[in-house]
């Protein structure tokens, strides 16, 4: 009967949020109308209990089950178990020893992956739920779906560390394939020293021997003639050979300057998919992940509550950053032998918070906007009409009123003076645009992303 409830489940909750939060749960017992799960961590618990409480217990009762309510726990007299132990045992995480092992044995000049980079260790939220399913189904080795897969995000959304889970979940379910992880930079490093010792062959046999190609940070090639050139025939080999290839960047394909027309269009042949900036409830849900790691493995830490709720909220701006204010808060907290609470976070935290608060101005937007659309910063805020300056104008507009707090007035007055009325006029426009103009689309998500990063 569950497993018919876990069908329906799968269908109304999504099948990555099933894989990732329903399907580690243990059903336990039914007793006196309460239905009892076991949740691997207590995180899990609260946050399928939390989340999914509600869809469990309908499906629950869809199926005809007289249930009252759901419980989940964490089993008992168990230790909390490290988080690697967590989901599904045929999923364990690569060694690093194992993963190293991808450029040693077989050969390929790929860089070493991160140990930590494992699907397991990825929080998955609204922002990074496609990216995430789109890894996962190239991880699962199978026939070639979309090809490539085109990865891109801001700073610190989780690219590498995604592409880093494809290669350990491949290594450990498909330690047949050969498969190859590197930076960009590194292929052009490669390349060089491949052209540099006349070995020219061996590279390029060496890069279409392979299952699996990853490249990562692709916007690096940019402007390199040779590097693109030869990046662009590996590439193609690949394709031909129906071997998966797996690509990041910083920026979608068609917004890459200097990157050659039909390399754009290649990379934009199969799958391309965005992380977006984070939301509370990821940044929160990815702090209690990090924390919960920790206190595994440092038994006498002790967070006060409101602690990462309070963090989740300030630190927007990527998930580095709010790592590296964790990092620093259990350092301190350890050195100090105290709790961490509230004060100490404020404390201690204090340049991190204050560089996060930064809030972008209107001054900053127009700028960007008028170096993106190459018009004059003057023709912002001046009186002409011709589209080629208006809509920049109007795009300016908008930005001003979701990166800001500025009330319509006053982004009137910022922009010479006009009345509210044509402010939000502009802004009423580009939103009536974007459902029909993918480009000013893209060009909005693009600005958003580089005016808050
Ligand atoms: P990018 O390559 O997009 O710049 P990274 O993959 O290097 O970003 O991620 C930066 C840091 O944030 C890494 O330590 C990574 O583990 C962490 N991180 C990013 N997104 C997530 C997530 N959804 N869950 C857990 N950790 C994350
Ligand atoms: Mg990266």
């Amino acid at each position: 009967l569950w497993g018919q409830v876990c069908n329906e489940l799968q269908r109304t909750v999504g099948r990555t949020n099933f894989n990732t939060w329903i399907a580690p749960l243990q059903l336990i017992e039914l007793s006196d109308g309460i239905v009892s799960f076991e949740a691997p961590t207590k995180f899990m618990c609260d946050w399928v209990s939390r989340n999914y409480g509600e869809p469990i217990l309908r499906e629950l009762r869809n199926s005809g089950m007289a249930v009252e309510r759901v419980a989940i726990r964490v089993p008992e007299g168990r230790p909390m178990p490290a988080p690697e132990a967590r989901p599904m045992p045929e999923k364990a995480p690569a060694p690093a020893r194992k993963a190293a092992r991808v450029s040693e044995d077989q050969d390929l000049p790929g860089a070493p992956l991160d140990a930590r980079f494992t699907f397991d260790s990825f929080v998955v939220g609204k922002p990074n739920e496609l990216a995430h399913a789109a890894a996962r189904r190239v991880a699962e080795g199978g026939p070639v779906t979309f090809n490539p897969l085109f990865l891109y995000g801001g700073v610190g959304l989780g690219k590498t560390h995604l592409m880093h889970a494809i290669a350990h979940e491949l290594q450990t379910q498909h330690g047949e394939l050969r498969v190859l992880y590197l930076s960009a930079e590194q292929f052009m490093y490669r390349f060089v020293q491949a052209l540099r010792d006349r070995q020219i062959m061996d590279f390029k046999e060496l890069f279409r021997s392979v299952d699996v190609l990853m490249v990562d940070d692709v916007q690096f090639i940019a402007g390199k003639d040779s590097t693109q050139e030869e990046f662009f025939h590996t590439f193609n080999a690949l394709v031909d050979q129906g071997k998966q290839i797996v690509i990041s960047a910083d920026r979608a394909p068609g917004e890459i300057k200097d990157l050659e027309d039909r390399i754009k269009s290649r990379l934009q042949c199969g799958l391309v998919v965005d992380l977006h900036p984070t939301d509370y409830e990821l940044r929160l849900g990815i702090l209690q992940t990090k924390t919960e790691i920790h206190a595994a493995r440092n038994p006498g830490l002790v967070v006060a509550s409101g602690v990462l709720e309070f963090l989740a909220h300030r630190i927007t701006t990527n998930v580095r950053v709010l790592e590296g204010a964790l990092t620093r808060l259990f350092a301190f907290a350890s050195l100090v032998g105290r709790e961490i609470t509230l004060d100490l976070a404020q404390e201690c935290l204090a340049d991190i918070l204050r560089a996060s608060d930064r809030r972008v101005t209107i001054e900053e937007i127009q700028r960007k906007v008028a170096e993106h659309y190459n018009v004059r910063l003057s023709d912002m805020i001046g009186p002409k009409r011709l589209r080629t300056i208006a809509r920049p104008r109007q795009v300016a507009m908008y930005l001003s009123k979701h990166l800001t707090t500025r009330s319509l007035p006053e982004i009137g007055r910022r922009f010479g003076g006009r009345d509210h009325t044509t402010i939000m006029h502009g802004i009423r426009k580009i939103d009536e645009l974007m459902t029909t103009d993918r480009q000013l689309a893209e060009d909005i998500g693009l600005l958003k992303r580089l005016m808050e990063s």
